[in-house]
């Protein structure tokens, strides 16, 4: 029997059975015209769902699709480029294309998310997500968290520090969640942006249950710098430290593309890197209870058949969807309850305090594994288990240096330590 990730108490809804699981593709940080996004709602929407994207969230910067807004066609050629207009009206025709005005006073009213979706859901094979990237700020620093499956816009709460900002928000999130009956993950955005969030601050602030391990927006430093930690070294470090000290749960990994450049120019382009969620049905809130719960892994080109975790056995094994003449390597990472877990502090030429700086023991690489069906055997020390799938296909559109596809999937096997501590 398959015995999966533990489910664990979740906001809202009772997920319904629908039939067989499935794993659906979707993008949780996009950016269009309704903030700084270059390309029209719609037609991204279309764009994802022409790639095979199950679902789309749609995360401008403190807004929702909602309301009456309109762009001057200075502005909207200036993004999106001289012939956005007749792009936008051959896509979708001048009797959905709203305007008022003309020649270069011409302006260009925005569709509301409640307009577009009909068209692109009639069909029930896409859905939409309502959700908004919550961009707040605090110590000079972005502190960015998207809200999946939200109802009703959330202002940035702000806070004396980050770490205040990013309990604010959360709380803000689960209050509209508990008033709407309506589940909402809220997953902190590219922590190495301004390098704004430590790994310290992640593992503190344990009412936050997903971070960024991925960003295909090639500005947000994945892979740190001399004075910073990598994001994933980050999602170990603040994983290790929950579990090890504050018998709180660890965080789960999320890809995803942050895309805002959509004409094949600019630099945060679509379909770099994506969620698969494990689900019956496509649904907003069955899909956000199923993130919250981490069934789903995040890739940026690998697909998985499966992820089967067995804890009763103690087994995690994957079965990768493998692609003629691609070879593929899986790297089984974790952290040990006997690790050095002491560490130093690290401060930046200026004066910043940073990520500390730990031993290999954290994250350390447990396993390497090759080939399409990779399987660890937990050993009964670990604290947690993760497994990171390297492929040998070079990534369709990279940020990083020999960029090649991956998958991630989520920490296992520490169901019994935060179960014991709830
Ligand atoms: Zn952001
Ligand atoms: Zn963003």
């Amino acid at each position: 029997m398959r015995i999966f990730i533990v489910l664990l108490a979740v906001l809202g809804s009772a997920l319904v059975n629908a039939g067989e699981p499935v794993w659906l593709k979707g993008n949780i940080h996009t950016h269009s015209f309704w903030s700084d996004g270059n390309q029209f709602p719609e037609m991204i929407a279309s764009w994802y769902k022409e790639k095979g994207y199950d679902f789309l969230a749609l995360t401008d910067h403190n807004i929702l699709s909602q309301g009456e807004k309109w762009m001057s066609i200075t502005a909207l050629k200036s993004r999106g480029g001289p012939d956005i207009l007749e792009k936008y009206l051959e896509a979708f025709g001048k009797d959905w294309v709203i305007t008022r005005g003309e020649a270069d006073r011409l302006e260009v009213r925005l569709r509301t998310l409640e307009e577009f979706r009909e068209g692109l859901e009639k069909n029930d094979d896409f859905l939409m997500i309502q959700s908004e990237e919550i961009s707040d700020r605090s110590e000079g620093v972005p502190v960015h968290m998207n809200a999946t499956n939200i109802q009703e816009l959330i202002p940035p709460v702000g806070g004396a520090t980050v770490q205040e900002a990013m309990s604010n928000n959360l709380r803000a999130v689960a209050e509209q969640a508990r008033k709407t009956g309506k589940p909402i993950v809220l997953h902190l955005n590219h922590p190495n942006f301004g390098y704004a969030v430590t790994a310290e601050i992640l593992a503190a602030v344990v009412q936050e249950r997903f971070v960024e391990i991925y960003n295909g927006h090639p500005g947000v430093n994945v892979l740190g710098d001399e004075d910073h930690a990598s994001v994933e070294k980050i999602w170990d470090i603040a994983n290790t430290i929950r579990l090890a000290q504050l018998s709180a749960m660890p965080l789960f990994g999320i890809g995803t593309d942050d895309s805002h450049h959509y004409h094949g120019r600019g630099t945060s382009r679509p379909g770099r890197s994506w969620i698969m969620v494990r689900c019956s049905q496509l649904d907003a809130d069955v899909i956000t209870e199923k993130i919250s719960q981490g069934d789903f892994y995040s890739s940026s080109g690998v697909i998985l058949k499966d992820v089967i975790f067995n804890s009763k056995k103690g087994k995690l094994e994957l079965l990768i969807d493998a692609e003629e003449g691609v070879t593929y390597t899986t790297h089984f990472r974790g952290t040990t309850k006997t690790a050095d877990l002491s560490s130093k502090e690290k401060k930046t030429a200026n004066g910043k305090t940073v990520t500390r700086i730990y031993s290999e023991d954290v994250g350390a690489l447990l396993a390497t594994v090759s080939g399409n069906n990779p399987t660890y055997e937990l050993k009964g020390d670990e604290l947690y288990v993760r497994a990171i799938v390297t492929s040998s296909k070079p990534h369709v559109d990279p940020t990083l240096p020999q960029q090649t596809e991956q998958a991630w999937t989520q920490p296992v096997g520490w169901s019994d330590n935060s179960r014991r501590n709830r």
